[in-house]
């Protein structure tokens, strides 16, 4: 048989498999019948696309549909043992790698904090030597490694690997990709802490089978992952999304953000606006367990420590976080109101506090939205919590891989 292709048929080929990888991942379990139905696609071309697929041990047979009308069908799934990802969050102050199989599961994990005054060489290689030991730990398992994503806050060039600029970390111009690609010698891929985010909540969390959400990642800062029409919206120069940015309105707790302007949303509603609520609390001498608990734990005030204290009942804790809520609910509902979501998500690190921001969130997002558009807005925590932005990591190279075949061509 003549197996060669020419360049037309090769990318009609490579587009195909993708749609049917996409639509297995995305539906499973699922049977050829159901593809081609779904597709468009013939009954034998579908046959074709999926032994190839099976060949690359991509997807693979789960047995037989048996409850339903007429003939059993072979259902498919994909291959959760496809390959392992990666995946690094550099936070502002702490950085976290995980070794996934290809469906997001976490196989190894390691997390440390680093000091946000550290310089940007040495945060690198803290960076680089949990990188290098989850390597290590894939090699072990005698499977392939399909690629490192490594997500960062901040404006990001994806197609350089080049974060741009990250106000809370004061950094610019970091090449990532070249330095993680040259040391690891893997395919890596640079990414927005929140835009990873959203594809990682689209591939494995919430928001699957979702074309329309918005993913808000809560933390030092606020940053957005903007999922439109089935597909992450980059704007222009690939930065759009950085809602902690946009200017409203003034009130007791405006500090200066670290972008350099007054009036940021993230000012209201990040993780220091909680801390320092809880700080202006505390001054004027009410009742609060906080100091007990920081003394105890010889603990400055976190936000862990605050959901501590909220947890045990204390009211200017679960106070502060509502506060920060509604000052977050407001954000929300502007972006409601812009955009018309299915779903609205919140994750990273302040979504431990979930419970206490949640319910003043959709309080504030009835007072401030139009409600033709926000009764159709879901608002939920994300799947992954405050591993939002890892798994997001984990999901930029799992996305590139559903969609070009680059990454398993070879043990
Ligand atoms: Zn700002």
């Amino acid at each position: 048989m003549n197996t060669k292709l020419t360049a037309d048929q090769a990318f009609v080929r490579e587009t195909n498999l993708s749609l049917v990888l996409r639509l297995i991942h995305s539906q499973a379990p699922i049977s050829r019948a159901q593809v081609a139905l779904m597709t468009g696609l013939n009954k034998s071309t579908v046959s074709s696309l999926v032994d190839e697929l099976l060949a690359k041990n991509l997807v693979h047979e789960i047995g037989n549909n048996i409850g339903g009308a007429g003939r059993p069908a072979m259902m498919l799934e994909v291959n959760a043992q496809a390959g392992n990802v990666i995946g690094a969050e550099l936070g502002v102050d702490f950085v976290s790698v995980a070794v996934t199989d290809f469906m997001g599961n976490i196989l190894w994990r390691k997390r440390e904090e680093a000091d946000t005054n550290v310089n940007q060489v040495k945060m690198i290689n803290q960076t680089l030597q949990i990188v290098k030991e989850a390597i290590k730990f894939g090699k072990k398992k005698n499977q392939r490694t399909l690629g490192l994503g490594l997500t960062t806050p901040g404006t990001v060039n994806i197609n350089e690997g080049v974060l741009i600029f990250a106000p809370n970390l004061h950094w610019r111009n970091v090449p990532f990709g070249k330095i993680f690609a040259e040391q690891t010698k893997l395919p890596v891929y640079v990414e927005n802490d929140a835009n990873a985010a959203a594809v990682a909540e689209h591939l494995f969390g919430t928001a699957r089978q979702v074309q329309d959400f918005l993913f808000v990642f809560s933390g030092v800062g606020i940053g957005g992952g903007l999922f439109l029409n089935g597909k992450l919206y980059r704007g222009k120069n690939g930065y759009a999304g950085e809602i902690g940015h946009f200017p409203i309105m003034a009130e007791p707790y405006q500090t200066v953000c670290h972008c350099g302007n007054r009036g940021c949303w993230e000012t209201y509603a990040n993780q220091y606006s909680i801390i320092q609520r809880v700080q202006a609390r505390l001054e004027v001498k009410r009742s609060s367990i906080i100091p007990k608990l920081m003394a105890e734990q010889n603990s400055g005030l976190t936000i862990p420590l605050i959901k501590q204290a909220a947890d045990a009942g204390d009211k200017e804790a679960i106070d502060s976080f509502a506060e920060a809520g509604l000052a977050m609910g407001q954000g929300f509902a502007g972006l409601i109101n812009i955009f018309n979501p299915k779903k609205m998500i919140l994750g990273g690190p302040l979504s431990i506090a979930g419970e206490y921001l949640l319910p003043n969130i959709i309080q504030a997002v009835k007072r401030h939205s139009m409600p033709e558009i926000s009764q159709q807005a879901e608002i939920v925590l994300s799947k992954f919590g405050p591993d939002a932005s890892l798994i997001g990591a984990i999901a930029i190279v799992v996305d590139d891989a559903l969609t070009r075949f680059i990454h398993f061509g070879k043990k």
